[in-house]
């Protein structure tokens, strides 16, 4: 669908199924569907760049389990693309009332993704900060590839709401232990935001290799990585004694008639199928890093 802007009078092409979209030429935001003006779009700076993102991204994978020693001297940056990720930004507000009195709330200001299809893989319940946005500029994101949202930002609220409105309601039932509570959203949509990231590609060894950086915070959030040769070797080997082991183990156990739930030798028995299944990833030739937001727990005060 061809476009004017209501701002410079350019002409410019709207991707299908876009709701808010942007005129290239000065960056001002448009409602698709009704032609309005849309102020509200944000940018997050680029606080990395690509040289910083790459040594961010071998600080990460040069620490895992098995990657070469040589690897932060023997590696080499090969190119790498800055993503602008489109994102909503919400301001959630929810009251559980019982009777006239608030019993509990959730106010925040939290961001999502506004498109399922971006080429970054962000791992799920990743917290994007939302303080300290810019507005947007088109002049920046000149330097990298602009994603569209394509998300409706209403169906997104009411996902984003969701966790916190049952959070709210656990606290609700805890306080009053009375089922008479209802919840008062005043929950809105505050704009559409692009946030940076980069592919980094490496090379080690004639092969290449790729990562992905948040561009604001320097956080990785993916990386592959080579495997050391001993290593890989080191686990074919065990995987192989824990194979004959187990195969050892049946046979005993035919032989002696031990009930499998017995006992050592059931303790191993069901121990070793997951060690083996361990062992054998190790035998491959690249690892893989992935952030894991639970275990490491983010929360935008950390970051
Ligand atoms: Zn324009």
């Amino acid at each position: 669908m061809l476009a004017i802007c209501p701002y410079c009078g350019a002409e410019f092409e709207i991707p299908q199924g876009v709701p808010i979209a942007t005129c290239p030429y000065c960056g001002t935001s448009i409602k698709v569907e009704t032609g309005e003006h849309f102020k509200e779009h944000y940018l997050f700076r680029v606080n990395y760049d690509y040289n910083a993102a790459y040594e961010k991204l071998l600080a990460v994978v040069s620490r895992e389990v098995g990657s070469p020693k040589d690897l932060s001297t023997s590696s080499a940056p090969t190119g790498g693309t800055l993503y602008f990720i489109p994102l909503y930004v919400f301001h959630i507000d929810l009251k559980a009332m019982h009777g006239r009195g608030k019993v509990s709330e959730e106010v925040e200001d939290v961001a999502t993704l506004a498109s399922k299809d971006v080429p970054v893989p962000i791992p799920e319940g990743y917290k994007f900060p939302v303080r300290g946005r810019l507005y947007f500029d088109p002049k920046v994101v000149k330097g990298g590839k602009y994603l569209s949202p394509l998300i409706d930002p209403e169906k997104a609220l009411q996902l984003v709401e969701s966790p916190f409105r049952d959070k709210v309601m656990k606290e609700a039932l805890l306080e009053t232990g009375s089922k008479l509570i209802k919840i008062e959203s005043h929950s809105e949509f505050i704009g559409l935001a692009h946030y940076p990231f980069w592919e980094v590609k490496y090379s080690y060894k004639g092969e290449e290799y790729r990562g992905y950086i948040d561009a604001c915070d320097g956080t990785v959030v993916y990386a592959e990585y080579p495997k050391s040769l001993e290593v890989r070797v080191l686990a074919s080997t065990l995987a192989l004694l824990a194979s004959s082991l187990l195969g050892g183990l049946l046979t005993a156990m035919l032989g002696l008639r031990v009930s499998p739930l017995e006992g050592l030798i059931g303790g191993l028995l069901t121990s070793l199928p997951a060690l083996i299944i361990t062992l054998r990833r190790g035998i491959g030739e690249r690892g893989l890093y992935e952030l894991k937001v639970e275990e490491i727990g983010i929360t935008e005060e950390i970051r």
